[in-house]
Formats: C-alpha cells, sequence, structure tokens
C-alpha cells in the first residue's frame, strides 16, 4: 500500500468515531526495510518513523539526515540501558520505557546530552513473559518513578497485543489506564490493526509493512 493508502484508511477510520486525523500520528516503521522502500515515503513528504534497534537506525538514519533534517525518530524496540546513550543521541522520542533502572539511565544520558526526549512507557497488557513492558499493576509506580526519580516527560502509554488475541482489549485497557493516570498519548496499532486502535483513541499508530512491504525478516519484534 501507498503512504496515501495510510492515511486514507486513518481518515475513515477517523471518520466512522468522530476523531480528527490530524490527531493521529503515522509513525512509519522502517526497520528491516531497503532504502528503496523508505526513499520514496521521504519523498512525498513523510517525516516521522519508527526502529526498533539502536545500532540498525544509526547506520540508516545518520546518512539520510544530512539530507532531510527535519525527520522525527521514535524508539519503539527493547532498549537495553547500555544503549541508552546512542539512543538519546539518536531519537527523538522513546516509546519503550518499561523499568525504573532503563529511565534512570536514560535519564542520566539525557542530562549528559542536554536533551529532553519525551518517552512513552511500555505496558505488557497481555503479560506475556517473553515480551517487554510493565505489567499494568506496576505502571503507577512507574510512571511515579519517571517523573519524580528521573525527571523523564512522560506523555503516554504503549502495547504491542499479544500476536494470537484480537486486540481490542488490549487497546481498551492502554485507554483506560492512560485515562486513570491523566496521559495524553497512545501509542497502539500496527498494520493489521490500526483502525480499531484508532478507534479506542491511538495517537501514533505504528505502520510497518502494509506501508513497505513484507520486511527482510532478520528480527521482526
Ligand atoms: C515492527 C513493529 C511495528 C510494525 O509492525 P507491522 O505489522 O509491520 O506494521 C510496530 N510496532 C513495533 C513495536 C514493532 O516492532
Amino acid at each position: 500500500m501507498s503512504l496515501q493508502d495510510i492515511q486514507s484508511g486513518i481518515q475513515k477510520a477517523c471518520k466512522a468515531c468522530g476523531r480528527r486525523p490530524q490527531d493521529v500520528n503515522l509513525i512509519a516503521v522502517s526497520k528491516n526495510q531497503p532504502l528503496e522502500a523508505i526513499l520514496p515515503v521521504l519523498e512525498a513528504g513523510h517525516r516521522l518513523f519508527g526502529e526498533n534497534r539502536v545500532q540498525d537506525a544509526q547506520e540508516r538514519w545518520d546518512p539520510l539526515r544530512e539530507k532531510y533534517d527535519d525527520i522525527a525518530l521514535h524508539f519503539i524496540g527493547h532498549l537495553q540501558t547500555n544503549k541508552a546513550r546512542d539512543a538519546v543521541a539518536l531519537f527523538d522520542c522513546i516509546q519503550s520505557v518499561d523499568s525504573a533502572r532503563l529511565a534512570d539511565a536514560l535519564a542520566n544520558e539525557m542530562q549528559k546530552q542536554n536533551r529532553n526526549l519525551p518517552c512513552f512507557i511500555q505496558v505488557n497488557t497481555g503479560e506475556e513473559p517473553q515480551k517487554s513492558g510493565i505489567a499494568p499493576r506496576d505502571l503507577e509506580a512507574l510512571l511515579r518513578h519517571c517523573r519524580e526519580n528521573a525527571g523523564l516527560s512522560v506523555l503516554g502509554l504503549m502495547c504491542i497485543p499479544p500476536e494470537d488475541e484480537i486486540p481490542d482489549m488490549h487497546f481498551a485497557l492502554l485507554h483506560k489506564l492512560a485515562g486513570q493516570l491523566d496521559l495524553p498519548h497512545l501509542s497502539m496499532g500496527m498494520s493489521a490493526d490500526y483502525e480499531i486502535a484508532i478507534r479506542y483513541g491511538a495517537t501514533h499508530i505504528r505502520v510497518g509493512s502494509a506501508l513497505f512491504g513484507i520486511r527482510e525478516n532478520k528480527n521482526t519484534v
């Protein structure tokens, strides 16, 4: 599908639930995509991209930023604390804060680099043992730590629902948690379910394969 197809999908989904398309940010997930797939999207004027590996993202975007200087990059993968420095230097938003330790490492790097990146907390809504994210019951304490101890700007929540379930209840849960904690942003919805996520209030949808095609299956999630 083209960028335009996704944009009209967003418009349609917004119309169906009485939301404004400009309140839904499309994050083009460029991980493991060849440059030929990304260039047309850049040329069409899209500037918001998501990556899940720090080193891959550096290799891809450091050179591209010389030509396109207004690109915004969101980190959407699992972040190890030893990558915090590079992540803070490269990205504009970290969507996957899921531990106090990571929050501290990020805060420390932001201070050193004099950068203040907005963050999301990733919530493991399905409580899957193999998946990153904080369990819903521990979210409030982590949010408090991020803000009061680390001094991070936490703007929202992010989730990746279990692959084998319909996503609705996970989107509904993330929406409910964000409402309770007064967080304005919700990052949820991918290629297969972004229209549903919009219905549940997504402000950031993360679309990869529907936009760029099936990626090289190096490291999918
Ligand atoms: C890969 C990935 C996406 C995009 O997935 P698609 O199904 O290709 O749209 C979205 N979010 C995260 C966290 C990802 O890792």
